[in-house]
């Protein structure tokens, strides 16, 4: 069984996370794809929507995708939401199965900074989406953990529970929440950027200074 783990702060989910992620669903050949909203992002500053409305549109933007599984487990839990702890969750649910932790080359190529980043291939492989418009450099802490992880083929990624990393071939979708957020304040070309039920919920709760 292979298992995908898509986590992120989807504030809000928009169709550059829905397009990829199904895309890398495909290419990975997975059984399922859990997608798990932060409660408490490590990174960033206190997101625009509550965790519960994050969740709830990430359920809108998945609820037509068979195989796909909005999961509330960092919403469950308290403390930082550290995919670490929630790949370790996952690892004990499921001991004998692929995990596969999905991520955008932007988040891949400072993975470094992450919170028990060495530990990350210990308990998951990871699957690297490409992130239109954001060039970012790996830093050599992630080059050198790609050096070791990296692999070429599908069939070899299949055998492993955890431990490879695969560059996907994921399409570019060049949308990114902080625009999306600063174009929903403005009102302004917003609603083609994200699934048409959560846009409805976007201007339903008038969420991100609409
Ligand atoms: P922000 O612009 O505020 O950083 P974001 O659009 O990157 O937000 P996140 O919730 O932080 O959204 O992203 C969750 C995951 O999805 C991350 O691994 C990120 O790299 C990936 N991701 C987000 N947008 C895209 C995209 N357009 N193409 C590929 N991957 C993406």
């Amino acid at each position: 069984m292979l298992r995908v783990i898509f986590g992120g702060t989807f504030d809000p989910i928009h169709n550059g996370h829905v397009t990829t992620s199904l895309a890398a669903f495909a290419e990975l050949e997975a059984n399922q794809m859990h997608v798990v909203p932060s409660a408490q992002p490590p990174h960033r500053d206190y997101p625009g929507a509550s965790a519960g409305q994050r969740l709830a549109m990430v359920k809108l933007a998945f609820a037509e995708c068979p195989g796909v599984l909005p999961d509330d487990c960092e919403l469950r839990r308290d403390g930082p939401s550290y995919s670490l702890l929630t790949l370790q969750e996952m690892r004990r649910r499921w001991p004998d199965d692929n995990i596969t932790f999905l991520l955008g080359n932007d988040a891949f190529a400072k993975l470094d900074t992450w919170y028990g980043w060495q530990q990350l291939t210990e308990v998951a492989n990871l699957a690297v989406m490409r992130r239109a418009d954001q060039d970012t450099p790996w830093s050599p802490a992630v080059e050198a953990l790609y050096h070791q992880h990296g692999c070429d083929a599908l069939s070899q990624f299949h055998q492993h529970r955890q431990g490879q990393i695969l560059l996907l071939e994921t399409p570019d979708v060049a949308i990114s929440a902080t625009a999306l957020r600063e174009a929903i304040a403005e009102n302004k070309d917003w609603r083609e950027k994200v699934p048409v039920n959560v846009a409805t919920y976007i201007e339903q709760y008038r969420l991100y200074g609409l």
